[in-house]
């Protein structure tokens, strides 16, 4: 019997520290997101660079096979869009509760209207990344954290275009 105690002693003890040790990390997981391993992906619109740099970068940083396949269903788009938002991820989900594909779309119209977007083309560049940092798990990160993430609303769309170390580290941390 005290054996059989000791035993679910341990396991208890295992579980509790599983959570506490991975509340952290799984604070920014996206549950939507599409693959930590194979992304392809079809530019509908707009030129291949603003997608082909950041999926690069992403291969680079964190080893996904990004690669871009006109056979592929998840679509990106650079498009003049009529709504506020910069960019946008739209999962389609499966019943398994799996993303099936995705949609992209950077917005070039309320990027180019923002007068802090200086450099419009890397900030086109800074959302293609940050959209697919979504389809990679990583959440929004809505305050508080400056340039430090690619998925930090505050950060300068001019200057960070990669992903960055604690990004790199949360992708990781999914493979
Ligand atoms: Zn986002």
């Amino acid at each position: 019997m005290k054996k059989y105690k000791n035993k679910l002693m341990i396991i208890f003890v295992a579980l509790l520290s599983v959570f506490f040790l991975s509340t952290p990390v799984f604070a920014h997981y996206l549950s939507t997101g599409y693959s930590v391993y194979s992304v392809s992906y079809d530019v509908e619109a707009g030129s291949y660079s603003v997608f082909d740099d950041p999926a690069s970068w992403w291969e680079e940083d964190v080893g996904t096979n990004f690669y871009r396949s006109s056979y592929s269903s998840n679509d990106v788009y650079l498009k003049s869009l009529a709504y506020s938002w910069f960019g946008l991820y739209s999962p389609t989900v499966g019943s398994d509760g799996n993303t099936d594909f995705f949609d992209i779309y950077v917005n070039s119209e309320s990027i180019r209207e923002d007068p802090e977007h200086y450099d419009y083309v890397a900030a086109y560049k800074s959302s293609a990344t940050h959209e697919f940092g979504h389809a990679l798990f990583l959440d929004d990160l809505e305050s508080g954290w400056g340039d430090n993430s690619i998925m930090s609303y505050e950060r300068d769309r001019n200057t960070v275009t990669h992903p960055q170390p604690h990004d790199i580290s949360d992708v990781k941390s999914y493979q």
